[in-house]
């Protein structure tokens, strides 16, 4: 057993611990396991209640959530499941007028002598390559940016094809190893809005959920094409091909939470998370630490506001609580089955309670934020106790908004339901 960050609390035990296969996650689930297509098909049933009686979210919510979700599961349902398609190509596909990152071009000698001197001169310097990739990528969507070492355990042992998000296809599995030479990772973060997600759960949360989705796989494919234009290797990926909170973890972009997210200082856990695996030279991040464990060790809001109580109120443990955990790792442990059927029974098609609830969770774009952060990471942490949370709750932050906030229309009212 040992640490697996230096100055983080968190084990592995590596005669216990491997490599996860991607059929246990709970996505994926949905795809072969008949008890967790049970739960699936309460689904139409939940939306459609909670649709007319507009407990949560209305038709407009809805017709949001599936703009959201459009460049996604257009483009790029690969990114939910076995990768190398649509966005998350591993491979560029696109006509050479607009890229020089497929052929005929590399096939050029003058391009690939171009290529070869600055690979070479990048080698050399590869702090100035991180720079590079990551000035590219705030520009190509991304938030947050950290690169982090490429490490094996945490990219699944086997990939699979899921006839939820692959219509007409058989659910299949295959062993997944990545090309031959990965040396990094370069973690992509995207924040999602903090009003939309104020209406969690459902509302105009979970439009945000899926425009989320649809900005990894546009800024992680994108990031991927600037690095093969350059003459790397890259592999663009969502939720396929690896566990990412450790890489982000490892990235120097945020901490592990009670609720099983990742915090990140700025956004908190209101973040969606790519990945681009790449054999570019490039300088790692180093892990950072900002209290989080020592504040969940305290809070655990979430645990008490989980409608589904998947969160766990004690102490990190070794064992998962069901077969879509990965266990073998000391950390807190999610109920994903109680939490995934929460999402299918009570028609808000995700949850989100978790993250709008935490104090992590604030308004960047307010003014009063840095007195937030200021109060959190250093306050709260000297002062001891529940003292972070129990002031959160008095000031009113985690209270569930109506959509109609956000929209500034009273659906109801519009419709004429008295
Ligand atoms: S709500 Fe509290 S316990 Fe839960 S993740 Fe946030 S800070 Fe940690
Ligand atoms: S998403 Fe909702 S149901 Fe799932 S753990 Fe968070 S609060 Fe609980």
């Amino acid at each position: 057993m040992r640490k697996i960050w230096e100055n983080h609390p968190w084990m592995i035990d590596e005669q216990r611990y491997r490599r996860f296969n991607q059929k246990y996650t709970m996505f994926s689930r949905t795809g072969w396991d008949q008890k967790i297509q049970e739960i699936a098909r309460k689904t139409v049933g939940s939306v459609l209640r909670n649709i007319n009686s507009a407990r949560k979210s209305s038709l407009l919510d809805y017709a949001l959530k599936s703009a959201g979700w459009w460049v996604s599961m257009k483009a790029s349902p690969h990114q939910m499941d076995r990768g190398d398609g649509g966005l998350v190509s591993w491979n560029s596909d696109i006509s050479p007028v607009f890229s020089i990152a497929s052929s005929p071009w590399n096939e050029n000698p003058q391009l690939e002598e171009e290529r070869r001197k600055f690979k070479q001169a990048v080698e050399k310097k590869p702090e100035i390559m991180s720079e590079i990739v990551k000035r590219a990528s705030h520009f190509l969507g991304a938030d947050l940016v950290g690169i982090a070492q490429f490490d094996e355990r945490w990219v699944y042992s086997h990939r699979i094809m899921n006839p939820r998000y692959h219509p007409g296809k058989e659910f299949s599995e295959e062993s997944l190893d990545l090309p031959e030479g990965i040396r990094y990772c370069i973690v992509l973060v995207f924040e999602e809005d903090y009003d939309m997600y104020s209406t969690a759960d459902g509302g105009v949360a979970m439009a945000d959920v899926g425009f989320g989705y649809s900005r990894m796989a546009i800024t992680a494919g994108s990031v991927a094409e600037f690095l093969r234009a350059l003459g790397f290797t890259a592999i663009p990926s969502g939720n396929d091909l690896a566990i990412s909170i450790p890489y982000a973890i490892s990235a120097g972009l945020g901490e592990y939470s009670r609720m099983g997210l990742l915090i990140t200082r700025k956004f908190g856990p209101r973040i969606r998370i790519a990945k681009v695996f790449t054999d570019a030279p490039l300088a790692a991040d180093k892990p950072i630490r900002f209290g989080v464990y020592e504040f969940c060790t305290k809070c655990k809001k979430c645990a008490e506001k989980c409608p589904s109580q998947s969160i766990p109120y004690g102490e990190p443990e070794w064992e998962g609580k069901t077969i879509s955990n990965a266990s073998g790792v000391y950390k807190w442990y999610v109920d994903v089955e109680k939490c995934f059927e929460y999402w299918c029974t009570s028609g808000s098609l995700g949850c989100g309670v978790c993250v709008r609830v935490c104090p992590y969770n604030k308004p960047t774009h307010k003014p009063s934020y840095p007195i937030h952060a200021l109060f959190r990471d250093y306050i709260s942490r000297i002062v001891g106790g529940n003292i972070g949370k129990i002031i959160d709750d008095m000031l009113g932050y985690g209270r569930r908004k109506k959509p109609s906030e956000w929209w500034g229309v009273d659906y109801d009212r519009l419709v004429g339901v008295s």
